[in-house]
């Protein structure tokens, strides 16, 4: 999945990207509200982390202008602590959550792991598939002969997407946009490198290739 971080505090933004990628997600970053409302309206980010006070124009502003774009994407806030009022103008503004500052990596792991699989309530760390088991904290995935086969930090991010987006076709382009930040050399045929590498581990049916328009994880039939 890949993340837009969006907080001027170049400090906090660089140690949330050291944590964020260890934790598997591909992130961009930005320092003020024009950069991010930007990068944000361009890229397709799986979520958003956004700083409210921020120079250049304010984190709700920022969020307000998607939300009237239609934007949908994920926003997690970062209010200052104990302001009451920034986490209710946060969500009047379309927030999907807010964190207050200073919070731990995992909590903000968790909510961004929570906001973009609204469909499933509960965060349990993994995440399921017919005969397959994906540990988001060992960056591992489990067969369904019960043997661990450990991930790199691409084979992770790519199995993760495909695994929350069962049955969709998804091009080598789309694959490339949510597995890759923006300072990576994206080449789409690297995807099928991936691709190849999963189907070792996991077994050539796990993911099928439509000729021409991309590959399908979980099909059936
Ligand atoms: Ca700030």
């Amino acid at each position: 999945m890949r993340l837009l971080v969006v907080e001027d505090d170049n400090a906090l933004s660089a140690q949330l990207r050291c944590d964020l990628e260890r934790a598997g997600f591909a992130v961009d970053l930005a320092a003020n509200g024009i950069d991010g409302e930007a990068l944000g309206d361009i890229e397709p980010y799986d979520a958003v982390v956004l700083d409210l006070g921020l120079p250049g124009r304010p984190g709700l502003e920022v969020l307000a202008n998607w939300r009237r774009r239609s934007n949908a994407v994920p926003v997690v806030v970062l209010t200052a602590r104990d302001a009451w009022h920034e986490k209710v103008e946060g969500f009047r503004a379309g927030a999907d959550d807010y964190l207050a500052k200073p919070f731990h990596t995992e909590e903000l792991v968790a909510r961004l792991l929570a906001v973009t699989r609204r469909a499933t309530t509960l965060v349990t760390g993994t995440l399921q598939a017919p005969g397959l088991t994906l540990d988001e904290q060992r960056q591992t995935v489990t067969d369904a002969g019960g043997t661990v086969h450990p991930l790199t930090g691409t084979e992770f991010r790519l199995l993760r997407y495909f695994m929350l987006h069962p049955g969709q076709l998804l091009s080598k382009s789309r694959l490339t946009e949510h597995v890759y930040d923006n300072d990576s050399d994206k080449d789409s045929n690297v995807i099928e490198v991936y691709v190849n590498r999963l189907r070792q581990k996991l077994g050539k049916g796990i993911i099928a290739t439509h000729r021409g328009q991309g590959y399908m994880f979980g099909e059936r039939g």
